[in-house]
């Protein structure tokens, strides 16, 4: 038996989407680099569940502290993945952010548009960079026949309009041109890319528009009729690293209750 397994880096994984998508990946046998960008006792929670799921003694599970809207963060995901699991074989870019306040587009402020599209469109497009330059310049080969695989947590704001939060809209919907624009140009490489779309997911983020999207489910906004729970998500992305779809790339997995079914 060989002490090598797969890892993948989730970003943003100390808590709700990206802490259910880590314990899946756990599940299915990957190390995973657990990233957070302020909360320790919440991305330590997410290791001790990988633990408690792990299916082989090889698997490691670490937390790194790093800003996925900054290029020393990015970098130092990268150089602490290596050093600490010596492969990269699958990116899951899940970190987002909201706006802190959100308010109507006439007063959306040039700050609040900037931090959010940094980290939610920069960030994701040139950590996914890194991770390609990683893959391209070296001699790695990935574990498993079904390959490297980079996935993109969108949203249904990529195409759904939210006046009071234009500039996560914004950057959600720049995000699924990224994640086209690298399965395009990874497809030769034998890389895979998938953008995972969540609808109405109960986590933090939503916390403060609870009682709105309580109202907006029970009136029929979600054909499924219920919130997505993050493990929704979570055994959406580890189908993808299971890699049970080998002839797709560029893809769109709407994880939503069927929330993006136009009806009339
Ligand atoms: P959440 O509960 O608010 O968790 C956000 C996660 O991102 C936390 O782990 C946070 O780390 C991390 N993070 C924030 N800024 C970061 C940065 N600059 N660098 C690195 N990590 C950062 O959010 P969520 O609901 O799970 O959302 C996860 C993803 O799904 C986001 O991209 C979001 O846009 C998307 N999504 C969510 C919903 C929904 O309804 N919840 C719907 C569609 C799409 P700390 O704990 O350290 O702060």
């Amino acid at each position: 038996m060989t002490d090598a397994v797969a890892t993948v880096i989730v970003t943003g994984a100390s808590r709700g989407i990206g802490r259910a998508i880590s314990r899946a990946a756990a599940e299915l046998g990957f190390s995973v680099m657990i990233n957070y960008v302020a909360n320790e006792t919440a991305a330590e929670q997410t290791v001790s569940l990988c633990e408690q799921r792990r299916t082989s003694k090889y698997q490691k599970f670490l937390a790194v502290k790093a800003d996925v809207a900054t290029d020393q963060g990015r970098t130092r995901i990268i150089t602490e993945t290596l050093s600490k699991f010596g492969r990269i074989d699958a990116l899951v870019n899940n970190a987002g952010i909201g706006p802190r306040v959100r308010d109507d587009i006439t007063r959306m402020s040039e700050e609040s548009f900037m931090r959010v599209m940094s980290v939610n469109l920069g960030g994701p497009l040139f950590l996914t960079q890194n991770v390609v330059s990683y893959w391209l310049s070296k001699e790695v080969e990935p574990l498993s026949p079904a390959g490297f695989k980079i996935v993109f947590i969108t949203s249904l704001s990529a195409y759904a309009v939210s006046t009071d939060r234009a500039e996560y809209c914004i950057s959600k919907s720049g995000l699924s041109m990224v994640s086209k624009l690298w399965a395009a140009r990874l497809a030769q490489e034998g890389i895979q890319v998938f953008e995972v779309r969540p609808g109405i997911i109960d986590t933090d983020m939503t916390t403060k528009v609870k009682p709105k999207y309580d109202r907006l489910i029970s009136d029929g906004i979600v054909p499924q009729k219920r919130w997505g729970k993050p493990e929704d998500v979570g055994v959406a992305v580890k189908s993808i690293l299971a890699g049970n779809f080998p002839y797709s790339t560029g893809e769109v997995i709407n994880v939503d209750g069927g929330f993006h079914i136009q009806t009339l």
